[in-house]
């Protein structure tokens, strides 16, 4: 009996839980979108632009680079002009499974920013905490919503494709299809934007995998050379208008790889 609990309590003895990041050096081991990181860092909760939110509910892990690119973004949307970013989750201190049901973001290479940027006055905690920032999309899920969506996002989105590592930056289409429409001047940029069902109060933003990580799976092909803003996106806005498929079971999580079970349980 002692023995079979000795690993757990070696393990409280040494301070270590899940809820604690697992010591580096960097490790980022995954299979397809499951997986799990040791030596992660957290995205501190204030820095220059950006501000953490819902906190009781959210994640702020990550690769030391995410969290880099992170605070270069708000260093770069502050000297814009704009007011500071709301930042949902990252990744757990481990990675691994998030609360919410999130499939994605389990290695410390993912990151929500909110695109609500509205002026406001600076929050309590607590406030921050229960903030539900708004859509940024009409009901209809067809175009964006004005009263929220105009040039201080399409500013934001262009500096998030620009950050060192970013793979992609997945919005809700109506939100592509707003840039199609409305970006003037330099629009290469667009074609680091794709679609996402979801995704119309927050970007979600895909790091590539830091160099060294050979356990890191790759991530998909690069995006299609091209803006995108073509038949493309109009195939996500066809599929409103098909009548939804009946529910079929829930889909089952995706399994980290086995050499993630030592850093997800605390014992690494
Ligand atoms: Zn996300």
């Amino acid at each position: 009996m002692v023995r079979r609990f000795l690993p757990l309590l070696l393990l409280l003895l040494a301070g270590a839980s899940p809820d604690t990041p697992a010591p580096g050096p960097l490790r980022i081991i995954g299979q397809g979108s499951a997986g799990c990181i040791a030596g992660a860092v957290r995205l501190p909760d204030s820095a220059v632009g950006l501000q953490t939110i819902r906190a009781s509910k959210s994640s702020f892990w990550g690769a030391p680079d995410t969290v880099a690119a992170l605070l270069t973004l708000g260093q770069r949307t502050h000297a814009a002009g704009l007011p500071d970013l709301y930042l949902g989750d990252l990744s757990a201190p481990r990675g691994g499974p998030l609360r919410g049901g999130h499939f994605s973001h389990q290695m410390g290479i993912d990151a929500d920013v909110y695109l609500d940027l509205s002026a406001r006055s600076t929050l309590t905690a607590e406030q921050r905490d229960a903030l539900e920032p708004p859509s940024m999309v009409r009901a209809d899920g067809r175009n964006i919503d004005p009263a929220h969506f105009g040039p201080a996002q399409i500013t934001l989105l262009h500096l998030a494709t620009e950050l060192p590592g970013v793979d992609r930056v997945l919005v809700n289409p109506a939100i592509k299809r707003g840039l199609c429409e409305n970006v003037v001047g330099d629009r290469a940029w667009l074609r680091f934007i794709r679609p996402w069902w979801g995704h119309a109060s927050h970007m979600h933003i895909n790091f590539r995998c830091p160099a060294g990580q050979p356990l890191c799976p790759a991530r998909p092909p690069p995006p299609p050379p091209g803006e995108g803003c073509d038949a493309s996106l109009d195939w996500w806005f066809a599929q409103l208008d098909k009548p939804p498929p009946p529910p079929g079971p829930p889909a089952k999580p995706p399994q980290p790889p086995a050499a993630c079970r030592a850093i997800l349980s605390g014992e690494d």
